[in-house]
């Protein structure tokens, strides 16, 4: 890929989108192509196909999708299944019909079964049943990898997957009842200590751990194996470190400075128990991330504050 190659980031208004056009940007990329949803609505075949010819990119990273955290997946499965598995069979037939010379797809880390052992290696996929609360847009994702494998083997088109981990960042989305939890404790501390609640409601019992990757370092990373990695399997991209939900508060409490209690509202689903990446393969190619926690967190809630003004 030259600086001046025409690259296609579908997807770019999105929290992962919006990282990699930045990261594009600052890396001297100059012609990139972007269409937003109200010009090209990805679920729909012939204006995809349409884009493709008249455009011509010649590589695309495929970052659209449906996404959302344990609540909205749980309670919108039609549209994570219906809109995941649209975006990907249009985006990557289109991309192959046009001659597109790489595509590289994100999938995610839920793919992987519920009670694979972890940190999680990519060759867990497909070795048993999903975690119930996001099996839709699982099994969306699963279908997408498959389809670029299979357009790998049958056309030898240069497709390539990567499965990133829970990520944050700036752009990310706050809705209290849409949001991953990162965004969501960001906002429940801060309203807490605006309005001095004596305590702030989490999810679930605290204790599943996740594991968390600033959006800046996947983009990175998804620059890198655009750059390097041509292979069908799947790649992990993550941190490789966890930690408790639990202790995921005391970091963004610490970081908005919320003196209240901590409430766990185990009525809530907890989801998976544990969820890190083994992230030997993309370490073993030279990449690996450079956002500590705590810094990813602090930089998300200034930019969380900026667009509260
Ligand atoms: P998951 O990794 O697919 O389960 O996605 P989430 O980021 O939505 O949830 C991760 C964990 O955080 C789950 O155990 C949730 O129950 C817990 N959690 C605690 N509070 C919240 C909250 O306010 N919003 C969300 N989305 N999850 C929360």
């Amino acid at each position: 890929m030259k600086t001046d190659s025409p690259i296609y980031v579908a997807g770019h208004t999105g929290l992962v989108g919006s990282a990699l056009v930045r990261t594009l940007r600052s890396q001297g990329y100059t012609r990139l192509l972007l269409r937003e949803r109200k010009d090209l609505d990805l679920i729909d075949q012939s204006a995809v196909a349409g884009f493709f010819e008249k455009e011509r990119p010649e590589y695309v990273f495929l970052v659209a999708g449906r996404v959302g955290g344990i609540h909205a997946n749980d309670s919108y499965p039609a549209e994570f299944i219906y809109e995941n598995l649209m975006i990907e069979a249009t985006v990557i037939q289109a991309a192959w019909r046009a001659g597109v010379k790489k595509l590289l797809f994100t999938g995610s880390s839920c793919i992987y079964p519920k009670l694979a052992p972890q940190p999680i290696k990519e060759e867990c996929l497909l070795s048993g049943p999903l975690e119930p609360t996001n099996e839709w847009y699982a099994l969306a994702k699963i279908a997408g990898i498959k389809l670029a494998q299979a357009y790998r083997k049958q056309h030898g088109f240069n497709a390539i997957c990567a499965m990133p981990t829970n990520l944050y960042g700036p752009g990310d989305n706050f809705d209290l009842k849409t949001s991953h939890v990162l965004p969501a404790l960001i906002r429940k501390f801060h309203e807490a200590r605006l309005a001095a609640a004596p305590e702030a409601v989490v999810w679930g019992t605290g204790t599943p751990r996740r594991e968390f990757l600033h959006v800046n370092d996947l983009a990175d990373a998804l620059l890198f194996l655009m750059l390097r990695y041509d292979q069908s399997g799947i790649i992990n991209v993550g941190t490789g470190q966890d930690l408790t939900i639990r202790d995921l508060c005391e970091i963004v409490r610490e970081v908005v400075g919320y003196k209240g209690r901590i409430v766990f509202d185990s009525g809530m689903p907890d989801g998976t128990l544990r969820k890190v990446l083994d992230i030997s393969r993309i370490r073993s190619l030279g990449w690996r991330p450079k956002t500590s926690l705590k810094e990813g967190i602090e930089q998300t809630y200034r930019w969380y504050c900026s667009t509260l003004q």
